[in-house]
């Protein structure tokens, strides 16, 4: 007899992993189909992530971890860099997406590899998927295929959105202190940030993202030079596209869920996604179990994902607001903003608040304080309880 999965995931990254492995632990019967062959591969991503995001995922073994971090820095042009202390790490992402996957097959889910979906035709209660050989019967389908968002391309479920390109060097650095370093240097990433995230062992991530994608490479070679690093061995290069516009329209509908990176889901200031995946992964997770149990699924019974996300995700108009901000100084201003911030932007207590305010009005009177106050927020949004990363 032809078998009929409850849940059927588009992707084995870390929001499809998640969705997977939760879905399976309530007892859901899961199938994720992978295109590639490998859980992981190819790598395309910074792969820091916040304490706070890998306890979603309980106790994560030591050998997906490549180092462990007291925070991230965040370097203006000029002397100065501001940091914000608050624990993570950097991931062997491959590893880390294929430990997921490891405990969603022994919470008893199918995950078949190198099986591209193709289509999806819904009849009745029913989806009929296609991959590239075979044919599946489910009743939800997630989309957790990344940027490339399958589900809603093949389906015509939201138009696509914009994206950023992301390269980076796996190269030899032996700068770390601790700190993941991201440069918002506007002369060597226009629209975006540059960053140095240590992989131990004398290794780091050096990368940028920037809305120039013809010129990506360019701008890194330069900033190589800046930083004195263009002797260090590259060992790859590597990079991706990742969503910038925001979450996409619907999310939701009859018999689908989007989530992850397929549905907009990426911070906008340093772009982390990984977190927002696994959080989107785990709601889509849960409400997906409620329909099955009351067999229904339904846009209206699916329709709570969308209520949990929008509670508990930041405003993504709000965040882009203090990103442009950022994009609309200078140099110069830039420098001045890193002045009048704390050197720790984490925990600022009420003395701080007011030091800050006191700078603003008096010492550096000729920034726009309406500016001022959205690049604060941006910073703020970035922190991990607020999936900045
Ligand atoms: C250069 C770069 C650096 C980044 N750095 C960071 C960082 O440091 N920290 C951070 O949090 N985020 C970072 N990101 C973003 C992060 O990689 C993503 O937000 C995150 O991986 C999203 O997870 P996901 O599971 O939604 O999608 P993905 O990780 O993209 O996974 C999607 C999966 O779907 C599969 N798939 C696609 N199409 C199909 C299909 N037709 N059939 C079956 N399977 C399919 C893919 O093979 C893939 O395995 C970075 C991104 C880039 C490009």
């Amino acid at each position: 007899m032809e078998a009929v999965y409850d849940l059927l995931v588009i992707g084995a990254g870390p929001a499809g992993g998640s969705c997977a492995e939760k879905a399976a632990e309530l007892g859901l019967k899961v199938l994720v189909l992978e295109e590639d062959s490998r859980v992981g591969e190819p790598l395309h991503c910074g792969e820091c992530i916040s304490k706070v995001a890998m306890d979603k995922l309980g106790d994560i073994p030591e050998e997906v971890i490549a180092e462990h971090a007291t925070g991230v820095r965040v370097i203006f042009p000029g002397p100065r860099s501001n940091l914000c202390d608050e624990p993570g790490a950097v991931l062997h992402k491959e590893k880390f997406e294929q430990w997921i996957i490891k405990k969603a097959k022994a919470n008893g889910a199918e995950v078949l590899l190198g099986q591209p979906f193709e289509s999806a035709e819904r009849k009745g209660k029913f989806w009929k998927v296609k991959s590239k050989e075979k044919v599946f019967k489910a009743k939800i389908i997630v989309d957790a295929s990344g940027v490339k968002s399958v589900l809603s391309q093949k389906l015509g479920l939201n138009k696509r959105a914009d994206s950023v390109v992301g390269i980076q060097h796996l190269m030899e650095c032996n700068e770390f202190d601790g700190y993941l370093d991201f440069y918002v240097w506007p002369k060597f990433a226009p629209h975006g940030y540059l960053w140095m995230i240590s992989k131990g062992k004398g290794l780091a991530n050096v990368g940028l993202v920037t809305t120039e994608s013809n010129k990506a490479k360019e701008y890194l070679e330069k900033f190589l030079i800046e930083k004195g690093w263009q002797n260090n061995k590259i060992l790859k290069t590597f990079g991706g596209l990742i969503p910038a516009s925001g979450p996409v329209e619907n999310t939701v509908g009859e018999g689908w869920i989007i989530i992850g990176d397929a549905a907009g889901f990426t911070s906008p200031l340093f772009e982390g996604g990984t977190h927002l995946g696994i959080q989107s992964g785990l709601y889509a997770a849960e409400v997906v179990k409620k329909a099955i149990e009351q067999n229904n699924a339904s846009k209206e019974v699916l329709s709570e994902y969308d209520s949990l996300w929008k509670k508990e995700f930041p405003d993504y108009k709000m965040l882009v607001g203090g990103k442009d901000a950022i994009y609309s100084l200078t140099d110069e201003q830039l420098k001045d903003v890193s002045e009048l911030m704390p050197n720790q932007l984490g925990f600022l207590s009420s003395t701080d608040k007011l030091k800050v305010l006191y700078r603003m009005f008096f010492v550096k009177p000729h920034l726009s304080k309406k500016k001022l106050f959205k690049v604060f927020n941006a910073f703020k949004y970035s922190r991990a309880k607020n999936y900045g990363w």
